[in-house]
């Protein structure tokens, strides 16, 4: 990622304007030697017609700076406005949401003094593709896509980081227990990557109880790589446990972008007052400078920052009167950071950055294996009968095809037909899964005729999923009880 120095900046709505004046003149007194290009995104943005939030001019800033700092945003309710988030990670291939959650006891409280865990989560891929259908009366469908290469930059990346950043333990979350395609691809590249890594610990939870672990046991947890959806929960959990939800910063991080900001949204009832912490968007620059190669500058803040809270002068957030010693506004806060710049923390754990933490992921060598099509899962809108499943199961089984032959139905996943039990409750969506009949090789023109002797019975065929083997492994799971 090259840089000149140039970043774009948005000052966002709310208290986004505040806190972002105060975190860039910290970062002016502390040397970091940037040069902002300020652009408008938001609020107002989004109501003068772009309904992504962005205009095309300040997106081609975003693009040709490389490295944004944003402030944020307030995302007008109801009327079809985009995530602008969503579409810049997206855009912009920003593969890694990465969010550290410290704690910073006695100064600010926390159950959870020795917490610090980083979570990193994968940004563009899972249920947050959003592609859903809804194909029957009873039932809608959001489709879940992993990718080997999505999967395997990201648990990269969480790797390179805890070699960069000096951490002992990365964690996988996953729910391949039952997921064991899709989840059970990120488990195995997990294992795969890990072996790379002997000097780090490397673990698995399920993800249900790695979330109570987050929330009961957090200091045992350090590095976290996860799948999107669990990443975007657990982050939460994580920050809320902390006890500094306004205090965190995230980074999003691509191959030649990248996008910084607090996690706190843009707080519209506290904004102009002059008492917004700006720890957050503070804490989301500190990465910034690392990632831009400006260790130095970057852990003269964060200890000035640490020096700060210690010395008891808090915001109105964290303010507290029996540790407290001095309440100041957004303003004033930043001068007491800018004052204490050159000062290390007593007490709280100062920080050092390495030059070298500069983060880059290589992909391994994609090994293809061979496809083979064995057969096809027809899905099928279906209540008559009283949805019986003998009557379906017959029908199919009398469907003709030279290659194709029923082997199972199921409803929603569960297998029904042959010998499925009476108590199963059958909804309107139904697989029929055909296979290969004995010494037979299937195409795509067996499918198309399976499919048009479906039709022309009456069936309404709402969609099909062509089952693969990968080098003789099955590419698909099998229904339960199948
Ligand atoms: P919020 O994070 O803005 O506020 C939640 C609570 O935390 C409020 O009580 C607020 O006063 C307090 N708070 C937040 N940041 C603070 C700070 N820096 N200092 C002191 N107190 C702080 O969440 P919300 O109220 O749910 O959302 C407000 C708006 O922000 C919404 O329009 C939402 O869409 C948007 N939002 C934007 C982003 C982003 O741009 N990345 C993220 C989350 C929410």
């Amino acid at each position: 990622m090259t840089t000149n120095n140039k970043i774009t900046v948005a000052y966002g709505d709310g208290i986004g304007p505040e806190i972002m004046d105060a975190t860039l003149r910290i970062l002016d007194a502390a040397g970091a030697d940037l040069h902002y290009d300020v652009i408008e995104i938001g609020e107002r943005v989004y109501k003068s017609g772009y309904e992504s939030g962005i205009s095309p001019e300040s997106w081609e800033k975003i693009r040709t700076n490389k490295i944004f700092l944003k402030a944020p945003i307030t995302t007008p309710q109801g009327g079809g406005f985009k995530s602008l988030n969503v579409t810049i990670r997206k855009s912009l291939g920003l593969f890694s949401n990465v969010r550290p959650t410290r704690t910073y006891a006695p100064y600010v409280s926390s159950h959870f003094p020795l917490m610090d865990l980083v979570v990193v989560r994968e940004n563009e891929e899972d249920l947050y593709a959003g592609i859903e259908h809804q194909q029957t009366n009873e039932v809608v469908q959001t489709l879940k896509l992993i990718s080997r290469p999505g999967s395997e930059k990201i648990i990269r990346y969480a790797f390179e980081y805890a070699k960069a950043y000096g951490r002992k333990k990365v964690t996988c979350m996953t729910k391949d227990n039952i997921m064991k395609h899709s989840d059970g691809l990120f488990h195995s590249i997990f294992k795969e990557v890990a072996l790379e890594y002997p000097d780090i610990e490397a673990d698995h939870w399920i993800i249900d109880i790695g979330s109570a672990v987050v929330a009961n046991r957090p200091e045992s947890l350090d590095v976290i790589v996860t799948l999107n959806l669990y990443g975007d929960i657990i982050s939460d959990i994580a920050a809320e446990v902390a006890g500094s939800v306004g205090l965190g910063g995230s980074a999003n991080v691509g191959m030649n972008h990248a996008m910084f900001e607090a996690i706190h949204g843009s707080a519209p009832v506290i904004a102009g007052q002059n008492v917004a912490n700006p720890s957050g968007l503070l804490n989301g620059a500190i990465m910034m400078l690392v990632q831009m190669g400006k260790a130095e500058a970057a852990a003269k803040i964060q200890n000035a920052w640490l020096r700060t809270l210690e010395d008891g002068v808090h915001t109105q957030d964290i303010y507290r009167s029996q540790r407290s010693e001095q309440l100041v506004g957004t303003k004033e806060f930043a001068d007491a950071i800018i004052e204490r710049l050159g000062q290390l923390p007593t007490k709280l754990r100062p920080v050092t950055y390495n030059d070298g933490d500069l983060i880059t992921v290589n992909l391994s060598e994609p090994k293809l294996k061979k496809k083979e099509l064995v057969g096809v899962d027809v899905f099928i809108d279906w209540t008559l009968n009283d949805r019986d499943p003998n009557v379906m199961g017959k029908a199919m089984e009398n469907i003709e095809n030279n290659v194709l032959e029923l082997k199972v139905i199921s409803n929603r996943g569960v297998l029904v037909f042959p010998g499925g039990l009476p108590e199963t409750f059958c909804s309107d969506h139904w697989r029929c899964r055909f296979v290969a009949k004995k010494d037979q090789k299937v195409t795509n023109e067996d499918v198309l005729s399976l499919l048009s002797s479906i039709g022309a019975d009456g069936f309404d065929f709402i969609k099909t999923e062509h089952l693969y083997t990968f080098d003789g492994k099955l590419g698909y799971s099998l229904s339960q009880g199948e």
